[in-house]
């Protein structure tokens, strides 16, 4: 049997994400939100915690880390960027090294600029990416730490991630991220259609995550700023994608 994941909230708006080895009944918690939900979420599955991989520092992701350690033993593993910022690390990471979780074997990837040391991790097998923070589904984290030419070449490296790809990132967010995208461009089909999908979902009270890298490319201005017809409506025609991408960022956050 393949991996097997499990979605959960924390706190207000953060995903808790468990991934699961059958063959070697390895759990690995992506960040640490919060203890209990995640205990919750063991407890509900039977699964046991090995593992926490972390995406970056902040509190949000981090501050159920030392709880969960203490009473699991598990390891964890965390941007070597940003290792000092975070408590209880036994292994940091960053680009191109290998991390797994029992037989399950992922990538890491820097995805630089939500933080200066921001990781993802890809489960080529699994088909499966963990984006923390950099990728929001029709969205994106903000420029906190970096700048934004470095966060549009972090999103390039995930946009470039087979289409089939499915993404588990850091909050829930999709509805109103959805309101703004139409915004910049009100004639997507693709994010329209997302759009009726995501209406659909929270209907339902389901969640709109994990999301699939090939619709959210057609889909996700923040995606889409090498796009000669969105430079163009924001007029910005002829510009380095980068450019376009702070631009989109910037309404965002006035939005
Ligand atoms: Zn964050
Ligand atoms: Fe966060």
């Amino acid at each position: 049997m393949s991996a097997q994941t499990k979605l959960f909230l924390c706190l207000k708006d953060n995903f808790g994400v468990l991934l699961h080895d059958p063959q070697n009944g390895t759990t690995a918690a992506i960040d640490a939100p919060e203890a209990a939900p995640i205990e919750t979420a063991l407890k509900q599955t039977g699964w046991r915690l090995t593992d926490i991989l972390v995406t970056h520092h902040h509190a949000d992701h981090t501050q159920g880390i030392g709880e969960l350690k203490q009473h699991h033993k598990c390891r964890v593993v965390a941007p070597r960027k940003e290792a000092k910022r975070i408590a209880h690390v036994d292994e940091s990471v960053g680009e191109g090294d290998t991390v797994r979780v029992g037989a399950l074997e992922g990538r890491v990837i820097d995805t630089p600029g939500h933080t200066a040391g921001h990781i993802s991790y890809f489960f080529p097998a699994e088909k499966l990416a963990f984006v923390g923070d950099t990728l929001f589904s029709i969205g994106c984290g903000r420029v906190i730490e970096g700048n934004p030419e470095m966060m549009w070449d972090s999103l390039t490296k995930l946009r470039a991630l087979p289409d089939d790809t499915q993404f588990y990132c850091g909050h829930e967010y999709t509805e109103a991220n959805i309101r703004f995208a139409k915004t910049v461009e009100p004639n997507n089909k693709a994010l329209a259609a997302r759009a009726d999908e995501v209406g659909e979902l929270i209907a339902a009270h389901k969640f709109t995550i994990p999301a699939m890298i090939g619709a959210e490319k057609a889909a996700n201005p923040f995606l889409r700023a090498d796009n000669a017809e969105v430079a163009k409506s924001l007029g910005l025609a002829g510009k380095p994608a980068w450019q376009v991408f702070a631009e989109i960022r910037e309404r965002k956050n006035r939005s």
